[in-house]
């Protein structure tokens, strides 16, 4: 049996999920720069004189110390915020968004796994949002793209993955790519060269670019359907709060 390392670390992160425990605690996410995803439960959090405050919620960017103990859980002892996101508590559609970019990372990354180009992933993603986005709901699909990609999960668009014909008509989840209408099986869903297209556009656009662009609502659904899709069916994860995601914005 391994001998985990025990005691306190310090790590700066941003917060995935604070839910309640009991009558006073809260139990934090917090997708961290040095230890990739930590859990850690926070004393106390909730009472009105903490020194936390109130202030762990989501999206919050926070210098945290921790302690490790034996058991799974670890013990947040201190927290500094760094930055609470305004637009992201207030606007509800940067709201739903940020929910899911938060969800993304929380289930598709294993704990205690540094990461620090995901990381700053989500950081800039969620600092799009908060600068004001044209169309917040693609700029979760955005992140989601880019998420798969920097794990290793990187579609090819531009052309058939089996032959290589650029009549792109469809998508297979299994095979990872875009399929023309030899290569289509009857499992794979239809997707047009300008859906997939715009695929690309997620993968390779800045996102001071991205946030300000906006998809008409059926492209978007059709478009954001593949990529959480893609995502659900490589890593067998349900990504809820993409379906939360407002149809109209
Ligand atoms: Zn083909």
């Amino acid at each position: 049996m391994i001998r985990q390392s025990i005691g306190l670390y310090r790590a700066q992160g941003i917060v995935l999920r604070s839910m309640r425990l009991g009558e006073a605690d809260r139990i934090v996410t917090v997708y961290t720069s040095s230890h990739g995803r930590v859990r850690g439960v926070a004393k106390g959090a909730r009472r009105t004189r903490s020194r936390f405050g109130a202030r762990l919620d989501a999206f919050t960017h926070a210098d945290v110390l921790l302690y490790k103990g034996r058991s799974d859980l670890d013990v947040i002892t201190q927290a500094e915020i760094l930055g609470r996101p305004r637009r992201l508590r207030e606007d509800y559609a940067s709201f739903c968004a940020a929910s899911a970019m938060a969800d993304a990372v929380d289930r598709t990354t294993p704990e205690r796994e540094r990461n620090v180009r995901l990381f700053m992933l989500l950081r800039s993603g969620l600092e799009a949002l908060e600068a004001g986005a044209a169309d917040p709901a693609l700029l979760a699909y955005a992140l989601l793209a880019k998420l798969a990609s920097t794990n290793g999960l990187h579609p090819t668009l531009g052309a058939c993955v089996e032959c290589g014909s650029p009549a792109r008509v469809g998508f297979s989840y299994a095979r990872g790519g875009a399929v023309c209408t030899e290569c289509l099986d009857r499992a794979d869903p239809k997707a047009s060269i300008e859906t997939l297209d715009e695929w690309t556009g997620l993968l390779t656009g800045e996102w001071d670019e991205l946030r300000r662009r906006r998809m008409v609502n059926g492209d978007r659904r059709d478009l954001g359907g593949l990529v959480v899709n893609f995502v659900q069916w490589h890593t067998e994860s349900r990504l809820r709060a993409f379906g939360l995601l407002p149809v109209r914005s």
